[in-house]
């Protein structure tokens, strides 16, 4: 797909951050494009087409051009969608797709998951087909927590779940032959390691990196003050801080520069308003609404929210501070009570959330009718 049928695809799952998109649909885009690329090349080598290839060789200057890999960046507060972005992209292009946890893992030789494993998961992800794993996607959450660890002696503690994390991941993002063990594959039964051939693989990390706004921010300070700097008269939004980020705050954080290099296509996801939640919670393919809607359907009940209610749920998450992540657990607190009578009662018809049963001042509504049958 070419990046505005990306982007398109995006919008129907994911509400909002539409730079995210744009620069996302991009980068995958151009990564897919190398890929290929690259697969044209050997298979005109493999064919014997040495010549044509020699002929192309002198005739086109860029046929000897290697194009290297851009990995993705994304920073953004909790719960606004970068994971959901990245899978959302996985299922866009059809290619396997794993999510990891930084913090999960350590230096190999430590008490922790090796770098290795998470190939070892998009393998497995994969089913097997290390063919299909190389073109796979793989996202690495809370990467803003294996950052340096100022201030400790990192000359008697060893960093082992940061720095050396960095290192460790250096090489596989880059693009390396991997050799790793499978477990349970059904097609390397006989053969205890795979290799892997990370070139392909497209990483996304992603992290909240609390305090770098105030790196960037000290920075902005710092060179603007000798132009009698004029910024800090209007309140600058943090995300807007951020969208200035450069590959000094980032070492500045605490990311080795040659991480940060390895992750050249940097996108800042905003925080989402009221509004975006209102939308998540109705508008998307699989809308929580909509989810809780089929699940009262199965039992022959029509589940409806006011449109307070919505709003209501929208407020409650923003003054939680999850994002999008606290959506889910606000709409079971308000359902729990009616989805504990609600199978002993069987000439329900309809319940109707509304804003008060939202903010616990009371009970869903429910519309008495005719007798149900209840399975
Ligand atoms: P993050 O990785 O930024 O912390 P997630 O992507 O895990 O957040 O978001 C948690 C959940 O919230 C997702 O699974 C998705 O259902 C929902 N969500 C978050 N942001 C959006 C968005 N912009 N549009 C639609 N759904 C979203």
């Amino acid at each position: 797909p070419k990046p505005a049928e990306i982007s398109a695809y995006l919008d129907r799952y994911v509400i909002g951050q539409s730079a995210a998109k744009r620069t996302l649909s991009v980068a995958v885009y151009n990564h897919y494009k190398r890929v290929n690329m690259e697969l044209h090349e050997s298979a005109g080598q493999l064919d014997g087409k040495k010549q044509a290839l020699g002929r192309r060789r002198r005739t086109d200057p860029l046929a000897d051009v290697e194009v290297a890999k851009s990995n993705i960046l994304l920073l953004g507060p909790t719960g606004v969608g970068k994971t959901y972005l990245a899978q959302s992209l996985a299922k866009v292009m059809n290619v396997p797709f794993v999510i990891t946890d930084a913090t999960t893992l350590t230096e190999a030789g430590y008490v922790g998951d090796d770098v290795e494993t998470v190939l070892q998961r998009l393998i497995s992800a994969a089913d097997g087909d290390v063919e299909r794993a190389q073109h796979g996607i793989i996202y690495i959450d809370e990467i803003d927590k294996i950052a340096r660890k100022s201030g400790e002696n990192t000359s008697i503690t060893r960093d082992v779940s940061g720095e050396g994390v960095q290192q460790a991941l250096l090489k596989i993002l880059e693009g390396t032959i991997a050799s790793v063990p499978v477990e349970g594959t059904r097609k390397h039964r006989d053969q205890d390691t795979v290799t892997i051939d990370t070139r392909g693989i497209l990483f996304i990390c992603g992290g909240a990196f609390v305090g770098l706004n105030d790196i960037v921010a000290g920075r902005l300070g710092r060179h603007e003050s000798g132009f009698g700097a004029s910024w800090h008269d209007h309140e600058v939004k943090p995300e807007e801080l951020l969208e200035q980020v450069s590959a000094d705050d980032l070492a500045e954080f605490g990311l080795l520069p040659e991480f940060i290099g390895r992750l050249p296509v940097v996108s800042v996801l905003d925080e989402l308003t009221e509004a975006d939640l209102a939308r998540i919670l109705t508008e998307p393919k699989n809308a929580l609404v909509k989810q809780y809607r089929k699940m009262f359907a199965v039992d022959g009940v029509d589940l409806a929210f006011t449109e307070q209610a919505v709003n209501a749920i929208a407020s409650t998450a923003i003054t939680r501070g999850t994002g999008a992540r606290g959506l889910r657990s606000i709409i079971e607190k308000t359902l729990e009570e009616t989805m504990f009578e609600l199978p002993g009662m069987d000439d329900v018809q309809q319940v109707i959330v509304d804003a008060a049963s939202v903010r616990g001042e009371g009970l869903p509504k429910l519309v008495r009718g005719e007798r149900r049958l209840v399975a």
